[in-house]
This record gives C-alpha cells, structure tokens and sequence, in this order.
C-alpha cells in the first residue's frame, strides 16, 4: 500500500504540513515549500499556456540549482514527465537524449547552452527556457564557481525567472495521476550500451522515497545533502523525492567541487546523504578535511558503486560516522537492497566483499543462473529484482524491455549470491568478467586487495589482451597524496593475496582514474 497516489500528492501534503520551512538551501539562500509551491504553479501555468499538455516531456539541463526542484514540479502540476540529463553530456549526447525523449522543453542552465545547447537545439523541436540560477539565489559571489557568469539575452529563448513573473499567482488546474503514470525518464548513464530512458513512475517514486524515510532514516525535520548529481536516480529519489515526504530541507552546492562542499557541510550542518564512496573519498582526501565536517550527519549512505570493507572502516575512522551500504539501479529507482540503519554490513568471510544490504519491503531479490532458475543460497548468479520499484520499461525501447525486464522482473546485469541469512553480496557486474586462460576474474575482487595496500587510493581493474591467456589482468591505479609504491609492489601484494590467475600481471599507476559524473569508474575507457 503506497503512502500517496501519486509524488505530486506527496510534494503537496509536505507543503501543507510545513510551507514556510525551507525545501532547499543554496549557499545563502532559502527557498520555502510555500515559495517552490508557488514557483511550480507558475511554471505549470506558464508550460500549459504555451502548449505543453499531457504526457508531454520536459527536459532538464542543470547542475544542482533550486530550479531543478521547481522543474520537476511544476511540469507534474502540467500533467507532464520529467526528462533528467547530465548536465556533462556534450552536444552528441544531448542531442541523442532530446531526440529520443521527445522533449518539447528544455530548460538549460545559461552556461551549458552556450558551450553545448546552442548547437543542437536547431536540430531539434524544443523550446529553450535559460535559466541563471547563481544570480537568482546566491547572494554571496563565490569566484570558485561563478566566475564570469552573467545573465545575456540569446535570441529565440525564454528567460526562465521572466517566464515564472508572467506567470505569478497563477494556478493550473488539478491534475491527477496513478501510480502507473510516468514521473520521470532517467537515462542509464550508458557504460554498457547506448542510454535508455527508465520509465520511473510515479508509484515508484512514492516507495522508494518512503525506503530512504523509514530504512535510511532520512527523517523529517532534518536536512539532506545533495552530494550525489540531482540528475541520476540517486539525487533526484534519495535527494528530492525523499525531502518532499519527510519533509526535509535539501541542501544543494551546485555541483561537486570538494572545497565548496566542505564549507557548505559546515554552513548549513546536514544530517543525511547518499552519494558514491568516491566522492565521499574526494572529500576525505582534501587537506582542509577534518571530523567536524561530518558531525552533523545522522545518517550516511553510500550508493551506485561499490564499496571495500577497507573503504568502509577508513570511512569510519576518519569521519566517527558508519558508512551504510545501499545498491540499486535507475531501473529500480535507486534502492532495492540496502543496509538497514545501524546494521552495519557483513563481510562474505570468503571472497572478503562488504553485503549491499537485504532486499528492501515487499522487493523479491532472486539470484539467477543462466537458465533463468532460482540458485541455492550462496551459489553465484545474476541478480534480478521485483517490487514496487522497479521501472515499467524503457521508454520508446520494447525490446530493451523485453530482454531486461522480462514479465516485469529486472535483469539487473549484476553478479552476486545471497548468504543464509538473506543478505546480499555483489560480485560484480556480469560484463566485467575478465577471462584469463578459461578462468572467471572478478575486477572488483582484486580491487578490494589492491585497496588493501596503505599507498593505493583507487583502483580499477580491467581484461586486456593477451595471446597465451586470452585476456590478462591489468590494475589502474591511483596513489593517495604523499605516498609512494611500484607497478612490482603492487603486483607482489597481489600476489601473496590471491589465487594465481586472479593477480594483475600488468599495473599502470596513473593520476586519476576516468569516471562518469555518479563516480563509476569508466572501465571502457580504461579498456581502450
Ligand atoms: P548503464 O546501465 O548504462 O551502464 P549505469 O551503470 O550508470 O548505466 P546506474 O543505474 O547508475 O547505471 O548504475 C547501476 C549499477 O551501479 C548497478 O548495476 C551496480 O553495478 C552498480 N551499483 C550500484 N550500487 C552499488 C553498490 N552499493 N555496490 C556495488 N555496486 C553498485
């Protein structure tokens, strides 16, 4: 039984319950639930006046801006779907996104359209709506981000804030939806394959809000933090959805810069977030670092990558904090097994991997073999998942849908087991496999001994290769500040640690490993 019918009912009735405190905080500024209510209805009224109807798309371009929240809304309020891009897709990326979407509305960060936006807007239907939101919420002038921003006309566009005055006490009228209805299009980011567009509905939506309220203990009165991009499944469930229902305040910074989160850490002293072990790892990492930046949180999650045990007690020796487990998909609007709030994960005593929780409410997670029948527990096998989160399909893409979501259950592509008691382990992703001489390797195993060595920071292991064994092992790795190490040292630790043709043969120490916006280790690059 869903709380709300619909995420619109739910934005509504954290407004009612609390309109004049703040739904976000953007550096020093405030935006009240009033004022979003308001901004959204104007929004709605102004889309519906301009033509945009019913399951209409809308798409939007934006770093984490207030305006996001006001998008997502106010095209619900227009009885429209949300179409989320990653605002560090360039021109063939948005291109592709806006043509498959259909979108009929882009609203685009000023920035972004004269870098990307200008030139693949003409090849398309859509009206463009600029937004600046640095002027209109940030009082204070931070050179790091803002540097040389100023607000331009660009013929044949619409200004987002004059669009909204227009507009002003204006109410569209009630739209209702189902739980079936669409909410959002989430592209996958494409690391395996061309990007497709989930179809999260608005049914979704409203329960996995409720699982980051009632297992991840984002509670209400408290405040999130927006570490994670808003665009991906993680920001906009485990960021918004959740901070309508609770109803919490959202604290946003724009984007990720370490130095700027730090001190928006100790500005506003959020209590919650989710977000990739990497960034979290960024944070950690920078010199200004100190305990304090996270003494405000009482709940910490970490999500869409994996995490070492290693990584988890370093987690917890530098920040005091317990660092929770959560795994999902856009295709399952983020979470569908997570670490239940202060349960703190076990480690498989075999292959030494940190569990991605237990399989959240009414959620049936399955481990599959290649027949598709159900493993023992413990066997390794796919993972595939069936509950009120996982998506209706891809959205133009039958076929897709077919192959992935076979009678509604997800094929998630991931490799695991499942131990006695029911909690879940990730081996790794099924087309990661590297095969060395007939033998199955698991990058993210020898990832979790390399993280072992006290001079590796990350590391990304990859098949290359090889005439004799087919493929071969190689590490990537990267070097925590001040520490030095060898390819050889490396490959010894390795070495004495696991089996024979499990070790890398070749590792190349390297910078900075190559990552999507979310913190997934770009591998295909890597590969290349
Ligand atoms: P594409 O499907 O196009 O490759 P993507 O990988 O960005 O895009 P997401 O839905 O963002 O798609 O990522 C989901 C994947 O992230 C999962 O299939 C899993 O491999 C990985 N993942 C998510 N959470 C965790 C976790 N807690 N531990 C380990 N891996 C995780």
């Amino acid at each position: 039984q869903l709380e709300y019918g619909n995420a619109l009912e739910m934005f509504r009735a954290g407004v009612a319950a609390d309109p004049d405190g703040a739904a976000v905080k953007y550096f020093d500024g405030v935006l009240t639930r009033a004022e979003l209510d308001e901004q959204s209805d104007a929004l709605a009224s102004a889309l519906l006046a301009n033509g945009f109807g019913r399951g209409d798309r809308l798409a939007v371009y934006l770093q984490n801006v207030p305006q996001f929240l006001v998008c997502m809304v106010g095209t619900w309020k227009a009885g429209g779907v949300m179409v989320s891009i990653n605002p560090m897709s360039r021109t063939r990326e948005l291109s592709y996104l806006l043509k498959d979407s259909g979108a009929t509305v882009l609203v685009c960060l000023e920035t972004l359209y004269d870098d990307v936006a200008r030139g693949v807007v003409p090849d398309t239907d859509v009206t463009v709506v600029l937004t600046t939101s640095e002027l209109e919420y940030q009082s204070r002038n931070d050179e790091r981000l803002f540097k040389g921003v100023n607000r331009q006309r660009h013929d044949g566009t619409t200004d987002f804030t004059e669009l909204l005055q227009q507009h002003a006490g204006q109410t569209p009228p009630a739209v209702q939806f189902t739980p079936n209805d669409v909410a959002f299009l989430t592209y996958t980011s494409g690391t395996t394959g061309v990007p497709k567009g989930a179809m999260n509905t608005h049914g979704n939506v409203v329960f996995t809000a409720s699982v980051y309220r009632d297992w991840a203990r984002f509670a209400p009165g408290g405040s999130v933090f927006g570490i994670a991009p808003l665009f991906h499944i993680t920001g906009l469930i485990g960021h918004i959805a959740v901070s309508f229902l609770a109803p919490s305040t959202l604290v946003l910074a724009y984007r990720f810069d370490p130095q700027v989160v730090l001190d928006a850490l100790l500005e506003h002293r959020p209590t919650y977030t989710i977000g990739a072990i990497t960034a979290f790892n960024a944070l950690l990492g920078s010199p200004e670092f100190s305990k304090d930046h996270f003494s405000s949180f009482t709940s910490v999650y970490s999500g869409g990558a994996a995490i070492s045990p290693t990584a988890e007690q370093a987690f917890l020796a530098e920040t005091g904090k317990q660092v929770h487990n959560a795994y999902g998909l856009t295709e399952t609007t983020s979470p569908m097994t997570l670490t239940p709030f202060g349960a703190p994960s076990p480690v498989d005593p075999t292959s030494g991997a940190l569990s991605v929780g237990v399989p959240v409410p009414s959620t049936i997670v399955r481990i599959q073999g290649e027949d598709g029948q159900d493993l023992p527990l413990g066997e390794v096998g796919e993972i595939v998942a069936e509950g009120p989160q996982v998506v209706a399909g891809y959205w133009g893409k039958p076929q897709e849908t077919a192959a992935s979501l076979p009678g509604g259950a997800l094929k998630s592509g991931d490799v695991g087991f499942m131990n006695p008691e029911g909690w879940i382990f990730i081996v790794d992703r099924k087309k990661d496999m590297i095969n060395a001489s007939g033998y199955k390797v698991w990058p993210r195993e020898v990832e979790d001994v390399l993280a072992e060595h006290p001079a590796v920071r990350e590391s990304a292991v990859v098949g290359v290769p090889d005439e004799k064994r087919g493929e071969t092992v190689k590490a990537f790795v990267s070097v925590k500040p001040g520490a030095t190490v060898t390819p050889e040292e490396l490959i010894a630790h390795c070495r004495e640690r696991m089996a024979a043709y499990k070790y890398p043969r070749q590792v190349e120490i390297i910078d900075e490993l190559p990552k999507t916006v979310t913190g997934k280790i770009l591998r295909r690059e890597l590969r290349e």
